[in-house]
């Protein structure tokens, strides 16, 4: 059951994902990152072993448990990426100039630096530049010989086990499903996640094979496409339409694009999910120096209010929680930032941004009409909330997606509802009984927004509903009630 009061008392519209590690797995830190504003938990399946992931599943569903408030769990998988082998010692110093061999071959040799899955050497060309670690290591490719390739380093810096590489311009010809993403899903399918992220998605195909397996377990796991290859960005509106969410995957997206692209990229990226009315994240080094410091500096505060106000659904923390000093305050700052943010959206250019998309693709859809109504009308009658009856959650998301800058109370029997809005900007779910008919629906509404000191007498709420009752996503009711 959802405790309502507490979850109200900690209204943000923005919805903050947090990775958990080292730094946060603990359910007392898992306390205080829920009490700070963590709306969704993410594990990275890329890092750590199955056992680990089992230990923060559990965890992060005690902390959530013992807090009353449902804590959605987003896991990332892989995808079809090539890393370093594991080496000899926990990592190594490269320097400039210096010359470095890397095998490509399945054979593991302890000399040589290995890189995984089996397969680079035949996507890349002499002449290319290695990427390690999101770019932190730059090495050109001076000769491939078979499955070594010899390379002089460019930029130096550290070198890790299991670090990504990547070659800019040469996206990874491998098949989706690698053995380490295999084994990811298989994870993901065997456990109590709602979300998974696909890292390195190239095209709709990637996404469809997934779905299949989730589809063949019978499970409902929702799907967030992380877009980080240029590919993705050239495809981005079929991966948009055939996703649940996308995320603006910086950390890759500035491997794979220049970084000086990344802004008006991730511009873009928000702007087209925003007006196909879909949910985006902005994700990666928000607050990266709170990793090591207790304050973000003034651009890291700055990156993330314009994330708010570009029409971001949610804002994401990674090494800040999972591995960083300060992983509370840092979910404390991104909260603070986002609400004066939030502040400062231009709610009717998003208004109108989306139902310019919706009247330009299908001018007969009611349940877009009736949604679009809603939130405009609680604008022009400064209502002080709308109050959406959903069963599958689609009401509730379909109105959040016009934006408004009123919050939108989704009450809904279906505590799955609450995971399917769970990334949605300005959306509060509220657990309400079935009701079976309109005026009780009404009632329950008013009796609601009372008791929860939502609105007081004589202030005016807008009821969104469909009808007849208990059919999903059959948006098709406004009512305006000024409270008796
Ligand atoms: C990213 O690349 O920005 C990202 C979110 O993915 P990962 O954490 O797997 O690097």
């Amino acid at each position: 059951m959802v405790d309502n009061k507490s979850k109200l008392k900690n209204f943000s519209k923005t919805r903050i994902i947090c990775t958990i590690g080292p730094s946060s797995y603990d359910i007392q830190t898992l306390k205080q990152l829920i009490e700070a504003g963590m709306t969704v938990a993410r594990i990275n399946l890329s890092h750590g072993d199955s056992s680990e992931h089992k230990l923060i599943i559990n965890n992060i569903r005690n902390a959530s448990k013992e807090l009353n408030r449902p804590i959605p769990i987003l896991a990332d998988l892989p995808g079809p990426k090539y890393r370093v082998g594991d080496l000899e010692t926990d990592h190594f110093i490269c320097k400039n100039n210096q010359t470095i061999f890397f095998d490509c071959s399945d054979n593991l040799n302890k000399e040589i630096i290995n890189i995984w899955p089996s397969g680079l050497h035949k996507d890349i060309k002499k002449g290319a530049t290695l990427l390690i670690d999101d770019g932190a290591v730059e090495l050109d490719v001076i000769t491939i010989d078979k499955t070594l390739i010899e390379t002089k380093v460019k930029l130096g810096g550290k070198i890790s086990s299991n670090k990504a590489v990547v070659a800019r311009g040469f996206p990874s010809m491998l098949e989706y499903f690698t053995a380490e993403t295999t084994k990811a899903l298989d994870f993901v399918l065997s456990n109590d996640i709602d979300f998974v992220g696909l890292s390195y998605i190239r095209n709709i195909d990637d996404i469809k094979k997934v779905k299949r397996k989730i589809e063949a377990k019978n499970r409902s796991i929702k799907i967030i496409s992380k877009i980080e290859l240029k590919t993705a960005v050239d495809n981005l509106k079929s991966i948009i339409d055939e996703s649940d969410a996308v995320m603006v995957a910086r950390g890759d997206l500035g491997v794979h694009l220049p970084i000086s692209e990344i802004p008006s990229t991730q511009k873009f990226i928000i702007k087209i999910a925003n007006s196909m009315g879909k949910e985006v994240i902005t994700a990666t080094q928000m607050l990266e120096s709170m990793t090591e410091n207790p304050q973000p500096t003034r651009a890291e505060v700055t990156d993330v209010h314009n994330a708010v106000i570009d029409g971001s659904d949610a804002i994401m923390l990674s090494g800040e929680t999972s591995i960083g000093k300060f992983p509370v305050r840092s979910v404390e700052f991104m909260k603070e930032i986002a609400e004066i943010a939030e502040k400062n959206i231009n709610n009717k250019n998003l208004r109108k941004l989306r139902f310019d998309h919706v009247t330009a693709s299908n001018a007969q859809n009611i349940d877009e009409f009736i949604a679009h109504g809603a939130a405009d009308i609680a604008e022009q009658l400064n209502a002080k909330l709308i109050v959406a009856f959903t069963e599958s959650g689609s009401t509730a998301a379909r109105v959040a997606s016009y934006k408004p800058s009123k919050p939108v109370i989704a009450l809904s029997p279906d505590p799955k509802a609450h995971v399917s809005l769970s990334l949605r900007w300005g959306v509060h779910t509220i657990e309400a009984k079935n009701l079976s008919n309109i005026e009780e629906m009404f009632q329950f509404a008013e009796d609601m927004v009372l008791n929860e000191k939502l609105a007081k007498k004589g202030e005016t709420i807008i009821v969104v509903a469909g009808l007849p009752i208990g059919f999903k996503g059959n948006t098709n009711l406004i009512r305006v009630i000024t409270i008796k």
